[in-house]
Formats: structure tokens, sequence, C-alpha cells
């Protein structure tokens, strides 16, 4: 569009709408001179627009500091709060605004945004809030960018992979979790159970922090220069920006379970998941319970199997036992199965162990395991590898503090801390060393996979898998699909 004199908010300015990768943005320059250039960036600050007689209305997105919010971000909790700011574009005539809005409208158009989304809201994570976020940060920028959504509070556990599995998903162009990390791990598997799972995987997924463990969500947004809020995270999946993510398959005999995010065992797991007794502490719970474990130190018995990744191939010693190949059965046999995981094997020659006793074993997806710690600072979405943390052997004040830099990332760099990339492994865990009445917890994505005898609500769970027997964890590379931010870096401020 060639540029042309209208009005913006009230101002006679030159403008012109510059059409490039992204979207496309609208710049204009003031007839007064009193001000720079300015520009909005379809893609990541106009949320929509509508025509009222020959004036278009724009929805823009600025920080508080009415600057645009390329790199700024929108943090939570009173520093800089998103504001939403109608950009009036006044043209001559009617036709000439029609024409105007079409232009900007069809830009918007070619973005490919969500159209309509499935969205459930778990109302029982975190502290309870992710409801309240629902009708306060998410609803109104999804009413403002024109998305038809259907939201579902969830109402008990796996309720949320319930609901996917029978969701007719032709009718959504994404499914979003308000939530933590477990619910985002109930609809992966949801869908990945279903007998269309290679259509339905496709199905990107949105992440809007509402639960205590929102490390997929940090990800994303740190990833691409944005703070962590529940609103950024909402913009991200309104600009319907998407990235892929390896998955995890867990098998144990015929029993899977499909994970983004992260594995532990050991010490990791023990805090995560028994420091749940003192939840009436808040937040400090886990810091609490962490010092207490590390004063009265568990070790475990056990073996971790894995094929290193390029360049890792140093760490452990060739494995002496043979490791099964993954049974992965062909989809198509008996019709009704779901996903079974990667079709990949390894030679024995691949495969390297490592002995216990271990103090912990933490594997990751992802960078960061929550908004506050990053347990693997190295990892990627999609390099088909997973992150893995072993401490063996840590004097007890080099643990606490160890311990202490997982808010940094710092603590990989601890001599007494392996940190590699495998292209796949197998955990064996093992009784605790000095209590061999004794088993450990397995913690995927936040929920216990496994426990073993005498641990937190040992025999009161059921659990999918058994403690002690292998569990194999393979990956395959960026098989699922998340809205994410568009970086920060791909546009300039100018507002
Ligand atoms: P958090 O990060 O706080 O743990 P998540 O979203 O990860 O939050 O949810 C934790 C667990 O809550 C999930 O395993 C999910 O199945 C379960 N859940 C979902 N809805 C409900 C509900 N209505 N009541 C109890 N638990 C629920
Ligand atoms: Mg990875």
């Amino acid at each position: 569009m060639a540029p042309e004199e209208v009005k913006v908010n009230g101002v006679w300015a030159e403008a012109e709408l510059e059409k490039v990768a992204m979207g496309g943005r609208l710049r204009w320059r003031e007839k007064n001179g009193k001000n720079a250039d300015r520009s909005l960036n379809l893609a990541r600050e106009v949320l929509g627009l509508r025509r009222e007689g020959n004036k278009v209305k724009i929805d823009a997105i600025l920080d508080k500091e009415d600057k645009v919010r390329c790199g700024s971000g929108v943090a939570r909790g009173g520093e800089k709060a998103l504001l939403r700011k109608e950009v009036v574009l006044e043209a001559a005539s009617e036709p000439a605004a029609e024409a105007w809005r079409e232009e900007i409208q069809a830009c918007i158009d070619s973005l490919g945004r969500p159209k309509r989304l499935f969205i459930l809201v778990n109302p029982f994570g975190g502290k309870r809030e992710a409801l309240r976020i629902f009708m306060n940060e998410v609803k109104p920028l999804l009413d403002a960018a024109g998305i038809y959504y259907l939201m579902k509070e969830t109402q008990y556990r796996l309720h949320a992979q319930e609901l996917v599995t029978k969701l007719d998903l032709k009718s959504y162009d994404g499914i979003v979790c308000v939530s933590g990390d477990g619910l985002l791990a109930e609809v992966l598997n949801g869908l990945l159970q279903r007998e269309d799972w290679q259509e339905v995987i496709k199905t990107p997924l949105g992440i809007i922090p509402g639960g205590t463990g929102n490390g997929m969500s940090k990800s994303l947004l740190e990833d691409a220069g944005e703070k962590f809020s529940a609103s950024n995270a909402t913009l991200s999946i309104i600009c319907g920006n998407t990235r892929k993510v390896d998955v995890s398959t867990l098998t144990q005999g015929d029993r899977k379970f499909f994970s983004v995010l992260m594995l532990a065992w050991g010490l990791i797991a023990d805090v995560d998941i028994e420091s749940e007794k003192y939840r009436w502490m808040g937040g400090i719970r886990i810091n609490f319970y962490a010092f207490l474990r590390v004063f009265r130190l568990r070790k475990y018995q056990g073996r971790v199997h894995f094929v290193p990744a390029p360049g890792y191939e140093s760490h452990g010693e060739p494995a002496t036992t043979k490791i099964e190949p993954c049974e992965v059965k062909t989809n198509d046999s008996e019709g009704t199965r779901g996903y079974q995981g990667p079709t990949i094997s390894f030679k024995s020659s691949d495969w390297r162990s490592i002995e216990g006793p271990f103090i912990f074993l933490w594997t990751h997806n992802v960078p960061w395991g929550s908004d506050v710690t990053i347990p693997a600072p190295d990892a990627k979405f999609s390099d088909g590898y997973i992150d893995v943390v072993i401490v063996k052997e840590c004097a007890k004040p080099t643990l606490a503090s160890l311990l202490a830099n997982v808010s940094n990332g710092s603590h990989v760099k601890y001599p007494c801390a392996m940190y590699l990339k495998v292209k796949a492994l197998q955990l064996e865990p093992g009784q605790r060393v000095n209590e061999p009445e004794k088993g450990g917890i397995i913690d995927v994505d936040g929920e216990v996979l496994a426990r073993g005898s005498g641990t937190y609500l040992n025999g009161k769970s059921t659990d999918l898998m058994d403690y002690g027997t292998p569990i194999k964890v393979t990956v395959d590379q960026g098989l699922a699909t998340v809205f994410a931010p568009i970086a920060a870096t791909e546009c300039k401020p100018s507002f």
C-alpha cells in the first residue's frame, strides 16, 4: 500500500502498510514532525481491529511506559503491566477506511493465528488461581483477538486426558492448558493414546502458567526473551507461532507414559513429592525439605544405562549387561492402538552404564523445571536428546550449595555433578543404601510414576509403573507442537 495521509490518534500523519515476513508493519510519520517515526508490528503488537465509519480502531498491546512489547515483556505482579491501547487511524472516507481495515486484516489473517481453541483450566493447580488467571488475564485477550474458545474446568485427575482422548479435533486449532506441567502431560498422553495420534499430535498445544511447576511455559517464554507471565503466554498463543518439542516415551513392559518435561529419581523426586506433607508451609516447603533431606541423606542402589549423544561418549563404562531393544509394536496390526514410541534401536555396543549408589538422577527435555529452577541449562526443545544430571557422591555442604544453584543453572558445573546428553536411557532403580527394605520415588512431570516400598503414600496410590523394574526412555525428535512466542529479536521497537 502506498503511503497515504491519514490521522493517527488525531494527528495528521503519512501512513503505510509494509508487508514483511511475519505479517507486516503499520508505519506512520506525523506531519508536525514532533515525534519520531512510529510503527506497529502486526504479528506481535496487534490483537485485532474494527472499522467504525471512517475510523479503523486497532487494539494494540503496549507495556506501561507506552512502548511496544518488543523485548520488554510483561512482568508479573506489578512491575510492568500489560497495557492495551487503541490506535485510531482516521481516513478521508469510509471506503478508504475499509480499504485500510481489509489490508491490515489480510496481513493478520496470513499469520495463521488460531481461530478456535479448546481450553482446559485446572482449578486445583498451584495456588488454586488458574480460574482467576483465566478470567482476568486470558479471556480479555482472547476476546479482543476474536478467538472462539470452549473452556472446561478439569474435575479430577486424568479428566483432561479423558476429554482429549474423545475430543473432535477438527473443530479446534489448538488445545490450551491453564495449569502446571501436569495437565500438559495429561493432554499429551491423551493425544498419543488415540488411534489417529499421527494426525492429532500435530495440534498445537498452548500452556498458560497456572500451576506450581510451569517449566514448559517458562522455557518457551525465556527462550524468546519474554518475561514469564500468563499474559505473555496468552499472547504467544494468539500470535499463532509454533515450534516443535521432543517427546520422551517411558516404557515398562507394555505400560507407557509420554513426557515433554522431566523425570527425577532419588533426592530430587523425594523432595518434590514428599514435601507435599509440608504444603501448609507454602512456597518454602521445597527448600525446607531439601535441606532436611540433604542432612539426612539417602542414597539409592541401581544402575543407569544410556546411549550417549555425540560428544558425551566418555561418560560411564561400556554396558556389560545386554539391554533389550525397546518393544515397538507396529501400530496397524490391532487397529485400535495409539503411539508406541519411536522406532529406533541401538546396538549393544552403543550403550554405556553407570553403577549406583546414586544421590539423584534428573532428566530434562527443556531447560526450565519451574519458573525459578533451570535444571538443564543446555537443553534444546527439539534436538532429539535428553539432558541428564547425575550426582553420585557429594559432601553434604557442597550438595546443599549445588541444590541452591539450580536456580541459576550453575549446579551442572559442580565437580560432583555429571551433566550429559543422551539419545536413550534405561533406569534400573534400586533400594536405599542402609535401608534395603525401602525404595524410592520416580517423578515424571511433577507426578509420581512409580514408588517403592516404604515411600510416601505407598500402597494408597495407583501408580502407572512398578518401582524396581527397568524403565526405558526413548525420544522422538520434535513429535509435539507447542505455541511459542515470536522471538523479541525478530522485531525492533519503534512505536
Ligand atoms: P501443579 O503444577 O500445581 O501441580 P498441574 O496442572 O500440574 O498443577 O496439576 C496437578 C495435577 O492436578 C494433575 O495431575 C491433574 O491431573 C490434577 N487435577 C486436575 N484437575 C483436578 C481437580 N479438579 N481436582 C484434583 N486434581 C486435579
Ligand atoms: Mg532435548
